[in-house]
């Protein structure tokens, strides 16, 4: 892989493409004129790509909330077949990015609170668009976060420092397995780590001395866990 390159999945809106179902777009002034001096953007939206069109027809998620249905209510064309297997062959060829900044409210890309309605048209905020969804379990360790969200600034430093964490682990893990690596990449971020929580600063710290009793791939695995996922949650939840 190339070590300087930080790749970023988005939603081609938020970059300008003028691709959502009235032919509009929804550019976004951080994400390309700050943002986009340190990353390299993989655009990508799920509902051209099948075959939707521009402009096209609004859709909405409706039902279970954990499973909903993508549907155009005009017309009731159910498009969750195809989002579905889109999205589930699609997000396997995006093991290079180290972060993806998603639409919110879409029932394609929200991530966090997008509505579903349920039969009596009443909309609950608190599902997932289906793209975002298949995404996120795939890669469940890869930073997302959704636009609206980056003006919370400890959210966007939350997401910020997760990026370049991911991204540096992902580097270590492309190499070869030497346990010196893995102690000095832990000294390395010692005081990012304690910032944050020192419960997951020796939590980590246990994993690294306990290394040895360890397969590489069994300690790799726990170590990714504790320092992109549990420390984001803590980091949020403070
Ligand atoms: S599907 Fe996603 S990328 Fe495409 S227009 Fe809607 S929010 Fe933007």
């Amino acid at each position: 892989m190339t070590h300087n390159t930080i790749k970023i999945g988005v939603s081609g809106c938020l970059l300008g493409q003028k691709i959502r179902f009235n032919g509009e777009h929804k550019f976004h002034w951080y994400i390309n004129e700050i943002l986009g001096d340190y990353f390299e953007y993989v655009p990508l939206c799920p509902e051209v790509e099948i075959g939707m069109g521009v402009p096209r027809k609004s859709v909405r998620l409706v039902g279970d909330l954990n499973h909903p249905e993508m549907i155009e209510p005009v017309s009731g064309k159910n498009w969750t077949q195809k989002m579905h297997l889109y999205s589930s062959k699609k997000v396997q060829e995006l093991s290079d990015l180290s972060g993806f900044l998603f639409k919110k409210n879409s029932p394609s890309c929200g991530v966090f609170r997008t509505k579903v309605y349920q039969k009596n048209g009443i909309p609950v905020a608190n599902g997932r668009g289906l793209f975002a969804d298949t995404f996120c379990k795939h890669w469940p360790l890869i930073p997302v976060e959704e636009e609206g969200r980056l003006n919370d600034a400890k959210l966007r430093e939350n997401f910020l420092e997760r990026v370049f964490g991911y991204h540096r682990l992902k580097i270590l893990m492309s190499e070869r397995f030497r346990r010196g690596d893995w102690v000095k990449f832990h000294e390395r971020n010692k005081f990012l780590l304690l910032s944050h929580s020192r419960t997951h600063y020796t939590k980590l710290g246990q994993l690294v001395a306990n290394m040895a009793d360890m397969s590489p791939q069994d300690f790799k695995g726990a170590y990714s866990k504790v320092y992109i996922l549990d420390v984001a949650r803590n980091q949020t939840s403070q």
